[in-house]
C-alpha cells in the first residue's frame, strides 16, 4: 500500500493556507530542487516532483477540497487508466470521485445515496460508496451545536373505552411516555461548560475509515473537523430532549366509534435543534356491548318477540341506547323481519345528525311444558294444516 502523502507538509503550510501561501511556497521550492539547477541530484528531482504533484492538487481548489476530505487525491476514472498520485492500487476502477463528491457537497443534497454504480464492481465502488454515504450523512450530526432543526416523531396510543363512553363521549386523561424538551438546557443539548475536546476524533478533526485494506482519513463527522464540541448538557447528554411521563387530557366526542384514529397536533416527541414536536395518535378502541351492535351510526339489535306476539301484532318495548322505546310489530310478524326505529342510533360525531336503530325480530315458540298449552298448539295445528314448506317443493 503507498504512503498517504500529506501534500500540505510537503509545501511546508498549514492546512488553512490561502491560496497565495501555497503558490509562495511552491516556487520557493520548486526554485530550490529544479532539476536544472540540481543536475545529477536523484534527491532534489525527487523532491521536485513530490513539490510539483503537491501543487498540483493544492493548487487546484476543487482538488484540494477532495484531498482535505478524503486524505488523498485520484483522478483515475475508468479501470486501466493512469494510476492516480497514490500509486498502484489507488486507481479506483469505475469510481469517479470528483461526481461523487459533487453530488454529495451539494448544499442541501444532503442525503444518503445509496445508488448502484452500473461500472463498478461491488467490492469497489459500491462499498467505497456506501462507506462515504455513512460519513456525508452524519455529517452535521452528535455534537449539540450542530443540530439541524429536525422535526419530532409522531406517538401513537391506544386508548380502550367502552360502549357507553362511545355513545355519550367522554373525557379521558392518558399517560404517555415522550420526549420533551429538556428543561435544564431548554432543548438546546448545550451545557454551561463552554467547549470540549471531540470524543470522536479526540480532538484531531480527523477519523480513520478502514476499507478492507484500504485507509481513508476524513473529517470528523461528529466535530466538523474542528476537534471541539459544545459541551452536553448533563441532564439530556446533549440531545436536548429527554423521555418523561406526560399526562394529555381529551374529549371524546359522542359518537366516537371503534377504530377511530384522533390527532393532538404538537403532542408528539419534541423536535431537535428548534423544530417542531411531532403529533400524538390516538387509536380509540371500543369495548362490544352485550346487545347493541354498531353499524356505522346505526344500531342493530336483535329482540325475541312470542309468537302470539308476532301473529296477532303487538306493541312491544325495544332497548334502545336512549333507555326504552315502543314498536309496532303488525300481524303476522315473520322471524328475521327488520322494523326501523329512526334517529333512535348514535350521534354523529361531526355532523349534527342520528343513524336509526334498526330492530330485527326473532320469534320465541312457547315452552310446551304443560298439557294444556300442547293442547292449544294441537288444535292451532288442525287449524292451519297449511304446509309451512310449500314454496320450496316447486324448486326441487
Ligand atoms: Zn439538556
Ligand atoms: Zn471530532
Amino acid at each position: 500500500m503507498a504512503q498517504r502523502k500529506d501534500y500540505y507538509e510537503t509545501l511546508g503550510v498549514s492546512r488553512d493556507a490561502s491560496p497565495d501561501d501555497i503558490r509562495k511556497a511552491y516556487r520557493k521550492l520548486a526554485r530550490k530542487y529544479h532539476p536544472d539547477l540540481n543536475p545529477g541530484d536523484k534527491a532534489a528531482e525527487d523532491k521536485f516532483k513530490s513539490v510539483s504533484e503537491a501543487n498540483d492538487i493544492l493548487g487546484d481548489e476543487k482538488k484540494r477540497k477532495m484531498f482535505d476530505q478524503v486524505g488523498f487525491y485520484s483522478d483515475s476514472g475508468a479501470p486501466g487508466s493512469a494510476p492516480g498520485p497514490g500509486g498502484p492500487g489507488m486507481g479506483f476502477g469505475g469510481f469517479d470521485f470528483s461526481d461523487f463528491l459533487n453530488q454529495h457537497q451539494t448544499p442541501g443534497s444532503g442525503g444518503r445515496r445509496r445508488a448502484p454504480n452500473p461500472e463498478a464492481s461491488p467490492a469497489a465502488g459500491g462499498g467505497f460508496r456506501d462507506i462515504f454515504s455513512q460519513f456525508f450523512g452524519q455529517r452535521g450530526q452528535g455534537g449539540p451545536q450542530t443540530h439541524e432543526p429536525e422535526k419530532g416523531s409522531d406517538l401513537e396510543y391506544t386508548l380502550n373505552i367502552d360502549f357507553w363512553q362511545s355513545i355519550k363521549g367522554t373525557q379521558a386523561r392518558m399517560n404517555i411516555s415522550r420526549q420533551d424538551a429538556c428543561t435544564t438546557c431548554y432543548g438546546s443539548g448545550a451545557g454551561s461548560g463552554g467547549t470540549i475536546t471531540c470524543p470522536e476524533c479526540s480532538g484531531t478533526g480527523n477519523v480513520t475509515q478502514m476499507a478492507g485494506a484500504m485507509r481513508f482519513t476524513l473529517n470528523c463527522p461528529r466535530c466538523n473537523g474542528t476537534g471541539k464540541l459544545q459541551s452536553a448538557c448533563p441532564a439530556c447528554n446533549g440531545e436536548g430532549r429527554m423521555a418523561r411521563m406526560d399526562y394529555v387530557d381529551t374529549r371524546i366526542p359522542p359518537g366516537v366509534s371503534n377504530g377511530t384514529r384522533m390527532r393532538i397536533a404538537g403532542k408528539g416527541n419534541a423536535g431537535l435543534g428548534g423544530g417542531s414536536p411531532g403529533d400524538l395518535y390516538i387509536n380509540i378502541r371500543v369495548a362490544e356491548h352485550p346487545f347493541f351492535d354498531r353499524d356505522g351510526d346505526n344500531i342493530e339489535i336483535t329482540v325475541p318477540v312470542s309468537v302470539p306476539e308476532a301473529a296477532l301484532g303487538a306493541k312491544i318495548e325495544v332497548p334502545t341506547i336512549d333507555g326504552r322505546a315502543l314498536l309496532k310489530i303488525p300481524m303476522g310478524t315473520q322471524n328475521g323481519q327488520k322494523f326501523r326505529l329512526r334517529e333512535k342510533g348514535v350521534p354523529n360525531a361531526r355532523k349534527e345528525t342520528r343513524g336509526d336503530q334498526i330492530v330485527q325480530i326473532t320469534v320465541q315458540p312457547p315452552k310446551a311444558n304443560d298439557e294444556r298449552t300442547r293442547e292449544l298448539l294441537r288444535e292451532l295445528a288442525e287449524l292451519h294444516p297449511e304446509d309451512p314448506r310449500a314454496e320450496m317443493w316447486g324448486k326441487v
